[in-house]
C-alpha cells in the first residue's frame, strides 16, 4: 500500500495542488493538521482534500480558525493570520475542520499533529521526545507533523535513532516502531523552499514493514504571496516562504 503523508499546509493551495500532481498513484492520503492558517488559500485548499478524500486530524491553527484552540498561545503574526482566517473560511471549512478528530487510528498507523503525548501543541523536536512519547501510542507507526521538519524517529536496538528527511531519502522501517514527519507542504522551514511530502510502503504482502521516501516539489511560491499580500497577511509570513524558513 502506497500512503501520501501530508502535513503544515497551511491554506497554501499552489503548494498543495503541485504535491496533488504526484500522487496519482498512492491508495490514502493521510493529513496532519494545520491546513489552514498563514496562507491566502483556506476553503480552496479544504474543498481539494475533500476531493482527495484526505483522512485529517486537526492541528492548532485549524482549531484557533474555528474558535476551539486559544489563539492567545500564538505570536503576533500567527494570531494576525488566524483572524484573517477566521473571518474568511466558510460553511464548508467551517463544518469540515469542526469534524477533525485530534488523534486517527487506523492498522499499523496513529496520525496526530504535535505528538501523541499532547496532539495539538507538543513540538517532537528530539530523540528525547520522540522516545518519551512510544508509550503515548498503540501502533507500530505514528504519522506526526507541526515542527515543518521532515524527519523520522526509529527505535533501534531499544535506543531511538533520528533519520533527517531530506529530499529523496529513503527511510527503512523493519519492525521496529518509528514517529514520521513529512515536513509541511506549505511553509517549509528547514532551509529548502520547495513544499515537502512523503509516501509511506507499508504493508501488503511484506507485512509490518515498508519504507518511507521524502519528496519535495516546487510550486508557484509567486501566486501564493501575491495573494497573501492582496489579503494584508503579515510580511513577514510572505517572506519566509521564499526562504524556506
Ligand atoms: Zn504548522
Amino acid at each position: 500500500m502506497r500512503i501520501a503523508v501530508l502535513s503544515d499546509i497551511h491554506a497554501n493551495l499552489a503548494a498543495l495542488e503541485a504535491v496533488r500532481a504526484e500522487l496519482a498513484d498512492v491508495d490514502e492520503t493521510w493529513v496532519l493538521g494545520d491546513i489552514v492558517g498563514y496562507g491566502p488559500e483556506p476553503n480552496e485548499v479544504i474543498t481539494a482534500l475533500q476531493e482527495m478524500g484526505a483522512r485529517s486530524v486537526l492541528g492548532n491553527h485549524d482549531g484557533a480558525a474555528i474558535g476551539g484552540v486559544d489563539p492567545s498561545y500564538f505570536n503576533p503574526d500567527a494570531r494576525a493570520a488566524i483572524e484573517w482566517t477566521a473571518s474568511a473560511i466558510d460553511d464548508n471549512a467551517r463544518s469540515y475542520l469542526a469534524t477533525l478528530p485530534e488523534v486517527r487510528r487506523d492498522g499499523d498507523l496513529t496520525a496526530v499533529h504535535g505528538s501523541p503525548r499532547d496532539p495539538i501543541w507538543e513540538y517532537v523536536t528530539s530523540r528525547g521526545i520522540a522516545a518519551a512519547n512510544l508509550e503515548h501510542f498503540e501502533t507500530r507507526l505514528c504519522l506526526f507533523g507541526h515542527t515543518h521538519l521532515p524527519t523520522v524517529y526509529r527505535v533501534a536496538e531499544g535506543d531511538v535513532e533520528q533519520h533527517l528527511g531530506l529530499p529523496g531519502a529513503t527511510v527503512t522501517l523493519t519492525g521496529e516502531r518509528a514517529m514520521l514527519n513529512p515536513g509541511s507542504v506549505g511553509q517549509p522551514r528547514d532551509g529548502l523552499p520547495d513544499a515537502a511530502y512523503a509516501v509511506l510502503e507499508w504493508g501488503g504482502e511484506t507485512a509490518g514493514s515498508g519504507a518511507m521516501t521524502f519528496h519535495r516539489v516546487r510550486y508557484d511560491i509567486d501566486r501564493t504571496q501575491r495573494l497573501m499580500r492582496e489579503r494584508g497577511l503579515p510580511a513577514r509570513l510572505v517572506e519566509r516562504l521564499r526562504y524556506g524558513r
